[in-house]
This record gives structure tokens, C-alpha cells and sequence, in this order.
């Protein structure tokens, strides 16, 4: 645990301004995200240096298939999330407290040292939202590049300007899930807005980051030929034709067990539709 970036203190307590959600925060008491709590007026990161989870994954399983293909990384996370995706295929460590996962001590140091000692030519911040460990991932993504290392992002992009911009000359890649392109699903299902997210993607894009987009289609939900349509149009007006767009397949999971898995006829209807909005690079993932 150390003392948080992105804060201020108020009369009971501290508003935390790292996300969109600027959660104010009672002595005693935690943010959204479970894993950013006030003492003593002040504020704390509880699970730096403590990752609950670690791996090694080949890169398009991020998923990202147009950076460094056919290269592995090193994958890592700790819990926390600012999102609540009714769908979450990692609720057991986003939907929890640092506390209530079995974790490691890993200095920022020791996880640059895992990756050189075993080849490994990036390291992906990953599993739950990297966001709300943002220290950690800073600490670690400095050194990484100071080491030749390079860094990638998974995240649902919800986080404030100025952190980001911290951050941004350490990304390299980002894989950035896009959960619907409608704010009522948004709210309802993932707890969050879906503003900052578009706007914190055309940012990485123009900072240089290579910046991949995934959409879980979501059976009922957010698989319409609509919502579908949207997404490209808000790429092709964004002129973001290049960047990769990964539909992704929907299993019922977590809080969403009523809904049956997207079919196959609709993301093989979402690519078809995609490239013919001029998308050049379409993937479908969990198929
Ligand atoms: S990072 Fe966590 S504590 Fe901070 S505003 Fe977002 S949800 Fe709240
Ligand atoms: S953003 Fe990702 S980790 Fe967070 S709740 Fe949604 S699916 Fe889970």
C-alpha cells in the first residue's frame, strides 16, 4: 500500500479524481473500486505491489493482433475494477477487495526483472481494470521502458484526462473494450459512461499508442445491426479505419446467467457489416 496520486482532501475525507466516477471518500471508507481508501486524511492505493494475478499470454490473446505478433508477455493484475459489467468474466478479482484474493508481494523491480529474465518482451496490465492500480502500473511501466520493455494497456478506458496523460508516453498498445456505444447500457449494466471512453481512445490514438477496440456483443443487448452500425460510424468519422476491431463472443457469466451466448451468425454478421463501413482489420474473438 502506498499513498495515492489524483486527489483531494475535503472536509470529511478525500475525493479521488483519478476516474470519471470521482468517488468522496469517508475516513475509513473505500472508493468504488474497492482498492483506493482513505486514512488519515489522505488517500491509498491498497493493492500496490500485491498482484493477484500473473501469466504468460501470447499477445493476441489481449487480445491485440497487430503488435508484436506472434511475441508472448507477461500478463499481470491486481483487484480492483471502476466498472460492475453484469457479464464480468473476472469477477472474482475486479468485483473484490485486495484483501479477499490470495496475493504476492512483487515490487515494480521484480516484475521488469520476471519479464528480462524470461525473455519476455512486453508486459500487459490486464484481467480487471489497470486504471485503478494506476501507481503500479506507472512504477512498473517506467521502468519497463527505461529496460527496453514495452507496456500494454487492457482496460475499459474509463480514467480522467490528466492521469492518462501521465501515463501515455509509457503505452505502447491498448486493447480498449468498448462496452456499447449507448450510455443507458452503460449505467445499467456496467456502472459507468461511455463519453470518457471515446474520448480517452482518440486520445491514445493521437498520443501514438496503438490502440486495438473490443466489442462484447452481448445476445439482446448490444448486438443490433443499431448498435453495431454506430461503433463503425464513430471509427469511420474518427478516422479510425486502421485500427483493429475485435467483436468478441458473450457467455452467460457472473450476473448475466439468463442470457444465452451471442451466436455465431451474429458476429459473423458484425465483421461483414464492420468491413463494409471500411474497417480494414476485423477479428472475432471466443469463436
Ligand atoms: S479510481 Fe476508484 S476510488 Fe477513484 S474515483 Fe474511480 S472508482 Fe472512485
Ligand atoms: S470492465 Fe472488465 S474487469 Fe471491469 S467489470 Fe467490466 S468486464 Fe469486468
Amino acid at each position: 500500500m502506498i499513498e495515492a496520486r489524483y486527489f483531494t482532501a475535503t472536509g470529511d475525507g478525500v475525493q479521488c479524481l483519478l476516474c470519471p466516477h470521482r468517488c468522496r471518500i469517508r475516513e475509513g471508507a473505500r472508493g468504488i473500486c474497492r482498492s483506493r481508501e482513505c486514512r488519515g486524511g489522505s488517500l491509498y492505493a491498497l493493492s500496490y505491489g500485491m498482484p493477484c494475478a500473473l501469466a504468460v499470454d501470447p499477445v493476441e490473446k489481449k487480445p491485440l493482433n497487430r503488435f508484436m505478433p506472434g511475441t508472448r508477455c507477461l500478463s499481470l493484475s491486481c483487484t480492483g475494477c471502476n466498472l460492475s459489467c453484469r457479464w464480468c468474466q473476472n469477477s472474482d478479482i475486479s468485483q473484490v477487495a485486495p484483501e479477499e484474493t490470495d496475493s504476492t508481494p512483487l515490487s515494480p523491480e521484480a516484475v521488469v526483472d520476471m519479464c528480462l529474465r524470461r525473455r519476455l518482451p512486453s508486459i500487459a496490465y490486464t484481467y480487471t481494470e489497470p486504471f485503478t492500480w494506476w501507481e503500479y502500473m506507472y512504477d512498473i511501466a517506467a521502468l519497463a521502458h527505461d529496460k527496453g520493455l514495452k507496456n500494454i494497456l487492457v482496460s475499459a478506458g474509463y480514467v480522467e484526462k490528466e492521469p492518462l496523460q501521465e501515463i501515455l508516453p509509457y503505452l505502447d498498445a491498448a486493447n480498449i473494450d468498448i462496452k456499447a456505444m449507448d450510455n443507458d447500457i452503460y449505467r445499467k449494466y456496467c456502472g459507468a459512461t461511455l463519453a470518457p471512453v471515446l474520448e480517452n481512445i482518440l486520445a491514445m490514438h493521437k498520443a501514438g499508442v496503438h490502440v486495438e477496440i473490443t466489442n462484447l456483443l452481448v445476445t439482446g443487448l448490444n448486438d443490433s445491426d443499431g448498435h453495431i452500425g454506430k461503433l463503425c460510424q464513430w471509427m469511420v468519422d474518427n478516422h479510425l479505419p486502421d485500427v483493429p476491431l475485435h467483436f468478441s463472443r458473450y457467455f452467460p457469466w457472473y450476473r448475466m446467467k439468463a442470457t444465452g451466448p451471442t451466436p455465431a451468425a451474429t458476429l459473423i454478421r458484425a465483421r461483414e457489416m464492420a468491413l463494409s463501413y471500411g474497417i480494414k482489420d476485423v477479428f472475432l474473438g471466443n469463436i
